[in-house]
């Protein structure tokens, strides 16, 4: 087996061979350490027969602890210059493929229908680019794809507001996003010292595992997390005032929101980020017929 392509050793090798030079618009921060690496695809739970799909290999690093362990390793790269770089480094293992593609301009449905058929557990691993984490996981989680979860890398304050609770300061409609599809944990801290360059921001490792159906039984998808938006849209202000504010024509609603709030027994005065989901559930159920 070669030596890892992660080792800071080797990755100074390879960056120098091509000449690489890191773009920061493009989120590229690379990983120097195979535990750290060897970590997050524990994470995954892989098997031989998993499918996995990345985004960003960068020049490897993950992939390769990817292939390693599981039956196929399919990757988004958006930045050509690493293609080349790529084939030589991942040249061993047979079982990737590179697209070069934006994640999020690309059709991952029909790559998965193209590239997995029939492999019964595909997960999401991935170290994401920062500048476009929110972005790739909700197209990831709201285009319904048969993936068992995501696991994934990020800003450890992205990771705070995605896993966050009721009540706390970093719960908020994105919380609610991914918790509606997924249950979501932080299953690790990152120092930023395991890349090159080192971010600017403390990183956070997220297992974001899909749930069987939503976690609430909801009317209408958009219009429930319109309510979530409009309800966080300024922290300070009640609930009242804010889905009167944000919500179209709410001004002139407000007897309808007033009724529709008892209707789901939950006080006007309470601020948005004390509601549960389920009571953003009931909310948003009551004021659908006023708004459709
Ligand atoms: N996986 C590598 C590692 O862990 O060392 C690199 C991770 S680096 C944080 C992010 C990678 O995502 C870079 O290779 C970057 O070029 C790529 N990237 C940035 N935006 C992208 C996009 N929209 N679609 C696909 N790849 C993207």
């Amino acid at each position: 087996m070669d030596k890892d392509i992660a080792t800071p050793v080797r990755t100074r090798a390879i960056l120098e061979k091509y000449g690489f030079s890191f773009k920061k618009s493009l989120g590229q921060n690379f990983l120097i350490d195979t535990n750290i690496l060897k970590k997050i695809v524990s994470f995954a739970e892989l098997t031989d027969q998993s499918g996995a799909i990345e985004i960003g290999p960068g020049i490897g690093a993950l992939t390769e602890q990817l292939a390693r362990i599981s039956k196929k390793v399919v990757a988004f790269e958006i930045d050509q210059r690493l293609l080349p770089i790529l084939a030589d480094t991942l040249g061993p293992y047979d079982n990737v493929k590179v697209i070069h593609n934006d994640v999020l301009k690309a059709d991952v449905k029909q790559v998965i229908g193209e590239e997995f058929p029939e492999f019964e557990d595909i997960m999401v691993v991935a170290n994401l680019p920062y500048y476009v984490t929110t972005p790739i996981i909700m197209k990831l989680l709201e285009e319904a794809l048969p993936i068992r979860g995501i696991v994934c890398m990020l800003q450890k304050e992205v990771a705070d507001r995605i896993s966050a609770q009721p009540g706390t300061k970093d719960y908020g409609s994105l919380s609610i996003a991914v918790q509606y599809y997924t249950e979501a944990e932080t299953v690790m801290i990152v120092p930023k010292t395991v890349f090159v360059p080192q971010p600017n921001v403390d990183s956070a490792v997220i297992r974001l595992t899909r749930r069987e159906s939503p976690a609430v039984n909801v009317k209408d998808e958009q219009f429930f997390f319109q309510v979530t938006r409009a309800s966080f849209a300024q922290r300070r202000k009640t609930l009242l005032n804010n889905l009167t504010s944000q919500l179209p024509d709410g001004k002139q609603k407000k007897e309808e929101i007033l009724e529709a709030l008892k209707a789901s027994e939950i006080e006007p005065s309470r601020r948005g980020e004390t509601l549960s989901i389920a009571e953003f559930a009931r909310l948003s159920n009551q004021l659908y017929p006023y708004f459709h």
